[in-house]
């Protein structure tokens, strides 16, 4: 439990997980998803029995969750500035409307 808890916070992550995550730096794709990727370093070691089954899922969740938080986050920035957008091209709109009248 203790090294669960170590891994809520991101550095924890890392130290907790530092075998799996210099394995994730040697994967053939920068973005390998660690799953079924051809050249993934974590699977060779999973194969060979160097890492276990569960803290690999473990470091698997616990990257996704940070993935989730960080797209999410882009998600809302990129809302913002489509809306920003929106309004301009309303006040736009409005400002030709009255101009052409
Ligand atoms: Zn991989």
């Amino acid at each position: 439990m203790r090294e669960l808890q170590l891994a809520d916070c991101e550095s924890g992550v890392e130290e907790v997980f530092s075998d799996i995550s210099a394995l994730a730096t040697q994967c053939r794709y920068s973005d390998c998803q660690h799953q079924s990727e051809p050249g993934c370093a974590i699977q060779m070691a999973l194969d060979a029995s160097q890492i276990d089954q569960r803290r690999l899922s473990n470091y698997l969740k616990l990257m996704r969750e940070q993935a989730h938080n960080g797209a999410s986050l882009a998600e809302k920035r990129a809302k913002d500035r489509s809306l920003g957008r929106f309004y301009r091209s309303v006040q736009s709109e409005a400002t030709l409307r009255k101009k052409g009248r």
